[in-house]
């Protein structure tokens, strides 16, 4: 384990160009209540549009989420055929975004670094930007990578008549059964976020990942990013930081103001040498 560490480390440049960013409990906190509307929203959903029994709810969306990185991608994956834009407005529509609040110290943070910034979430871009706009982030983000960058919104629509019972096959697992393929592209799998950082032209060894999700951390890390859990206090594998609040992102992170504080020193000396030169 060491050695592997080790290895990452060698294997990493000093020098990072790019902070990724996701979007919910991330760049604001968990205790702003939308996460539980929005698993509410997802329950509904399950009930008046999939016509799934109530019972079931809950346990079900568990299992999809544990297993497939979204409740919505394991919906696909065990049958479900639904409008993907209908999903994502009944599911984040409602939401309560007038909890959302500017943040005028995490504009400021995010405006003093000169590295690329961008956003990586599984939600759509609607969503996306509602919640940029309400935080007052929406210019300090070169980009968002969203639901809609890896998945195409206008797939066929058919039936939902061969559904695989996930939940009988989690109670009662039958030994070699395979559970089926989503065919939607998110975070935690690794394809995805390779994908992801490939749209972006994003290097990740050079590129810094910030999640509230520990899976997602530890996916980011197998694919040789830095890594930052946001939202919590304890130490778990496969972040190299922690923290309990975006907000605390320079005390755990000052390296990349200073190096961008050195690089200011080297732009402001060659102008000195060039305007020495002249005047020579
Ligand atoms: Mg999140």
């Amino acid at each position: 384990m060491a050695y592997e560490n080790l290895y990452h480390k060698e294997q990493r440049s000093s020098k990072v160009d790019c902070l990724i960013f996701d979007l919910d409990d991330t760049l604001y906190p968990l205790s702003s209540g939308l996460a539980g509307e929005c698993l509410k929203n997802i329950g509904e959903y399950m009930v008046e549009k999939l016509g799934i029994e109530r019972s079931k709810v809950s346990e079900l969306s568990n299992l999809l989420y544990k297993n497939y990185g979204t409740t919505m991608a394991g919906l696909r994956a065990i049958g479900y055929s639904f409008n993907y834009d209908d999903y994502h407005s009944f599911v984040h529509g409602r939401l309560p975004y007038e909890k959302l609040k500017p943040d005028p110290i995490l504009r400021h943070l995010l405006l003093s670094l000169p590295i690329r910034k961008v956003i990586f979430t599984n939600a759509d871009k609607v969503h996306a930007a509602r919640v940029l706009s309400k935080l007052g982030l929406e210019d300090c983000f070169e980009g968002i990578i969203c639901f809609e960058s890896l998945n195409d919104p206008n797939y066929e629509l058919c039936g939902s008549n061969n559904l695989f019972d996930i939940l009988e096959h989690s109670a009662r697992p039958i030994a070699g059964a395979e559970l089926p393929k989503t065919p939607i592209l998110c975070k935690p799998s690794e394809f995805a976020m390779e994908l992801a950082l490939k749209l972006a032209n994003i290097d990740p060894q050079r590129a810094i990942f910030f999640d509230d999700s520990v899976r997602n951390i530890q996916a980011a890390k197998r694919i040789g990013l830095g890594t930052v859990l946001v939202g919590s206090s304890h130490a778990v594998k496969g972040a190299d930081h922690i923290l309990e609040s975006i907000h605390n992102i320079r005390e755990a992170l000052s390296e990349l103001w200073e190096e961008d504080e050195k690089s200011e020193d080297v732009l402001y000396q060659s102008k000195i040498a060039i305007a020495t030169s002249v005047t020579a």
